[in-house]
């Protein structure tokens, strides 16, 4: 039995929802042909309240798509140092977009209103960039699964309005901050311009994000997505495990954090680690003291196939998810308490 507690991306598909790919309904998509993409882009602009969406082959497209839309090149977008757009895309937001980044140094991968007004005050002359985009993104993933204070993002939305700034979520796990503090799809949709969702973490699908939208600011993600390769054909077949994991995949999201609150009280009794961070859904962030090391621990660690992830700076990281079964938590749970 391997655990594999890498990241909520590992998961396989259940035999339901391969059930459910096998009988998928398919047609070309580029011709907006394959009935059951039509259906899985009409079900999430619906449940988010927004007027269209558009499925994408990974979140890393959506993100580069949403800022592509909402810049020119030379122009600036504004976000958290920790930001997956800035971090682990590539750079694409510089090849993409030709845009620099400003990054607000905040509190596990969030920031508040007053550090965005700050950040947008300023010159305005020919000397500096435009800033044209806000980007956030919930739950924060380098910043251990946090949720942001959604009071804080209505200001941060009034900010952008009152700026002329588009406001676009990297919604990778938005479903676990919605789990997580009861909140509902449709208060973002109101919030946001553009909203990126994830198919393939938590929610269990082999593939797939979703771009949310305007109908004008989709067709133009729709040009964006061809350009970047990203126009596919009887796709449906992965949208049907899009359908799935939305209707199926997302209250049980909850017991996933339960895991990681299970985990991390279990962590906090163990002598050699130092530091948990706060758990807030389905992702743990601890450290270990020198005399382990936390190369060393996830090397001892990967020895019982238990596998987890460095994050730099002594960071270890673990993530639950679909496939992290109750005797997998035991099992983890007796050899970090063994340790
Ligand atoms: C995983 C992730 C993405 C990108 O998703 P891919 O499908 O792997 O390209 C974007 N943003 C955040 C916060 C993520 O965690």
């Amino acid at each position: 039995m391997i655990i594999d507690l890498i990241s909520d991306t590992v998961t396989k598909p259940t035999a339901e929802m391969l059930e459910a790919m096998m009988n998928a309904k398919v047609g070309d998509d580029v011709f907006k042909m394959d009935p059951t993409v039509n259906k899985l882009q009409e079900k999430a602009a619906k449940l988010f309240g927004m007027e269209d969406a558009l499925f994408f082959p990974s979140g890393t497209m959506a993100n580069q798509t949403a800022i592509k839309l909402h810049t020119q090149p030379g122009d600036k977008l504004i976000c958290d140092k920790y930001a997956h757009v800035y971090n682990y895309e590539g750079g694409g937001a510089a090849f993409n977009s030709g845009v620099t980044c400003k990054l607000i140094d905040g509190d596990r991968g969030m920031f508040t209103a007053a550090q965005l007004q700050e950040a947008v005050a300023g010159r305005s002359d020919i000397h500096v960039p435009f800033s044209r985009l806000v980007c956030i993104e919930n739950t924060t993933n380098k910043g251990g699964g946090a949720c942001w204070d959604f009071s804080e993002l209505e200001k941060l939305q009034k900010i952008s309005k009152e700026n002329n700034l588009a406001f676009h979520l990297d919604g990778a796990r938005l479903f676990n901050a919605l789990v997580a503090k009861k909140e509902t799809p449709k208060q973002y949709g109101k919030l946001f311009d553009t909203i990126s969702i994830c198919l393939s973490k938590g929610l269990g699908a082999p593939i797939g994000s979703i771009l949310l939208g305007s109908k004008e600011d989709i067709a133009k993600a729709l040009r964006i997505r061809k350009l970047l390769g990203g126009a596919m054909r009887q796709v449906g077949f992965l949208a049907a495990a899009g359908i799935y994991a939305l209707d199926n995949h997302i209250e049980r999201l909850d017991e996933d954090h339960q895991k990681a609150q299970i985990i991390g009280d279990v962590l906090k009794s163990c002598s050699y680690v130092t530091k948990v961070a706060p758990i807030e859904t389905n992702i743990i962030i601890f450290y270990v003291d020198e005399k382990v090391g936390a190369a060393n621990f996830i090397e001892k660690m990967k020895a019982k196939n238990i596998l987890l992830s460095p994050m730099g700076e002594g960071r270890i990281r673990i993530v639950t998810h679909l496939d992290f079964t109750n005797k997998m938590l035991e099992k983890l749970l007796m050899e970090l308490k063994n340790f």
